[in-house]
């Protein structure tokens, strides 16, 4: 078998066999199969699609590139969340505490920022000295102990997925149906558990650009988990602005933290809520997704899940005072407002603009060695809905290096429809697929 042929055929539309995407998996982990190759079958599936057969082909591949973890031991349902990716989106900063504080097992494996979107392990990285790197033992000791880990992809699972992944990020390959299905179900059915809250995004911020993509996208994911066996629930939320108020590492991790303090923006509280209520339902808590969200407000307001968040940060390695004293986060050095050129009601917001928009000021990455800067990014200061004019801030830059920060002023400015008229802004959930 070679490689150029597989290629070859998806370049023109055929559908692959099973032993091709074995060798295709096999070749990327092996290290066999030169980046070349693979970004170039990446960008035919891209193109030319795959069938949903060929997609649990794919996944299964990429599930035997590693091992699967075997949480047998550990009491208890083990769940975890995990979103397509989105702009401004740190929600398992709170859902993973908040779900052990209520004695359901987490043992989350999260991903970097991909594209424009961010990603939870460079959010936790923020908190100085936190060790996302755990050896799968010393996650599965640490689930046992306190009941959660938050880890980045061992080398162990899904391998393949890991290289891919990274690949992806930088080939324009990321918003592709069969990709991220194979990408997010063989991590997380390699990981224990039982139990998969999705949050598919949906809207000019997300892979999904609409509802009837996110649909898609969800109902493939749900497919490919009950194949194995395991609960799923999606929920598809809208990503036509981004979620709360703060895009980029240590603004999201203070957000996340004053959340775990019942306090923020209402969009981003709604939805850890409606998340964790699901959470709390596949891990055995709740009987009933309403239990689950009376569950959600009394570990908020008990202080219960904040005190797991120190827990785990301490048990991470991570300086757990940055939880009551933000200045130990990394803080950049200036800050500019990008103002509104003109009055009038906020109409739309290209969140994917937004996105891009961080990460010229250095919040994500533009090449696979990136480094990123963990103390800047934005604070959207005006959402869908809210009138504005020329003295009022669209949004603050927080910066350290000055070269981009005209070029993503301006990519801020270009984002924003301001218009006479005052639209509604958009539903937050649009459809809970079980
Ligand atoms: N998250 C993942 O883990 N993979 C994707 O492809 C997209 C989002």
């Amino acid at each position: 078998m070679r490689a150029v042929d597989i290629i070859l055929s998806k370049r023109d539309g055929r559908t692959l066999a099973r032993d091709e995407i074995r060798f295709f998996v096999d070749g990327v982990t092996a290290g066999t199969l030169p980046d070349y190759q693979a970004s170039a079958l990446l960008m035919a599936i891209l193109l030319r699609g795959m069938t949903p057969q060929e997609t649990a082909w794919l996944t299964d591949a990429m599930v035997h590139s590693g091992i699967r973890v075997d949480l047998r031991e550990i009491p208890g349902a083990k769940v975890d969340k995990h979103s397509t990716g989105g702009v401004g989106d740190k929600t398992s900063l709170i859902l993973a505490p908040l779900a052990a504080a209520c004695g359901v097992p987490v043992p989350m494996m999260s991903g970097r920022g991909l594209g424009h979107t961010g990603g939870t392990l460079d959010k936790l990285e923020a908190i100085p000295g936190f060790r996302t790197n755990l050896s799968l033992a010393e996650a599965k000791a640490q689930v046992q102990k306190i009941g959660c880990a938050l880890i980045g992809q061992t080398a162990e699972i899904a391998p393949a997925d890991r290289k891919l992944y990274a690949l992806r990020d930088v080939t324009a390959t990321v918003p592709c149906r069969p990709l991220m299905a194979a990408s997010i179900m063989s991590k997380k059915m390699a990981e224990g558990i039982s139990g998969l809250v999705l949050d598919v995004k949906v809207g000019n911020g997300a892979f999904m650009k609409t509802e009837a993509e996110g649909r898609e996208l969800a109902e493939l994911m749900i497919q490919v988990a009950r194949g194995l066996d395991k609960d799923c629930v999606a929920l598809l939320t809208d990503m036509n602005q981004p979620l709360g108020r703060t895009v980029g590492n240590a603004l999201e991790v203070i957000e996340a933290f004053e959340a775990l303090r019942g306090k923020g923006p209402e969009d981003f509280i709604t939805l850890c809520r409606e998340l964790a209520a699901e959470m709390l339902v596949f891990g055995q808590a709740a009987n009933t997704v309403d239990v689950g969200r009376a569950m959600y407000d009394e570990l908020i307001a008990s202080g219960a899940a904040l005190e797991k968040m120190r827990e785990i940060i301490t048990a991470q390695a991570g300086e757990p005072r940055v939880l009551d004293d933000y200045s130990l986060l990394p803080t950049a050095r200036h800050e500019r407002k990008v103002p509104a050129r003109r009055s009038g009601y906020v109409q739309a917001i290209d969140t994917e603009a937004i996105g891009r928009a961080s990460m010229l000021l250095g919040a994500g990455r533009l090449r696979l060695d990136s480094k990123i800067d963990l103390s800047v990014g934005l604070t959207v200061e005006a959402r869908i809905g809210d009138h504005v004019d020329e003295s009022t801030p669209l949004a603050l830059m927080h910066f350290n290096d000055a070269v981009l920060v005209d070029e993503a002023g301006a990519v801020i400015m270009q984002a924003y429809r301001i218009g006479a008229e005052r639209t509604e802004p958009p539903a937050l959930i649009k459809d809970v697929l079980r």
